[in-house]
């Protein structure tokens, strides 16, 4: 994928200008999330290099630009809301280093996710597919893991609504 400085290097001033204003939608999207669940210091969001992420050190919700320009807007609002489901564990998300943890915190993020837009597990899972189909399309990772991962968390989500 390109790089979000590629990228923006190859916009127009009118692509520039569509793209900040995605991402203050973001920052918009982050700052209702936070009302919504009573947060009162919610994290920046800012352009990432390639990766969507949170970043518990600088407290940060990082989103490529390829993500704001490309992604449509319901799979947008969920996978940041994802991100933002991290901040709520800012330290357990930076202290997981195990598979097993690792996969609880996404679990976790995925179910915040669900809860602050009402979205269904299967519009959950178009846009984790959507991101992956960004973000897998050269060299991050193993699609084969990832679509397994994909499996496990939705097993999971489902286990948790019975
Ligand atoms: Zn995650």
């Amino acid at each position: 994928m390109k790089t979000s400085v590629e990228l923006v290097e190859s916009m127009t001033e009118a692509e520039v200008e569509n793209l900040m204003s995605r991402l203050k939608l973001v920052q918009s999207w982050v700052d209702e999330f936070g009302r919504a669940v009573g947060v009162h210091k919610t994290p920046r969001v800012r352009i990432a290099h390639s990766c969507v992420h949170y970043g518990p050190i600088s407290h940060t919700v990082g989103v490529p630009a390829l993500h704001l320009v490309t992604l449509d807007l319901a799979n947008l609002r969920l996978v940041v809301a994802h991100e933002f489901g991290h901040s709520l564990r800012r330290w357990p998300s930076l202290f997981s280093w195990t598979t097993f943890a690792r996969m609880k915190e996404e679990v976790r993020a995925d179910r915040a996710a669900i809860r602050l837009t009402g979205a269904s597990i299967d519009a959950w899972e178009t846009a984790v597919r959507a991101v992956m189909q960004i973000e897998h399309t050269d060299e991050i990772g193993s699609p084969d893991d990832a679509l397994n991962e994909l499996t496990l968390r939705r097993k999971c989500l489902e286990v948790s609504r019975l």
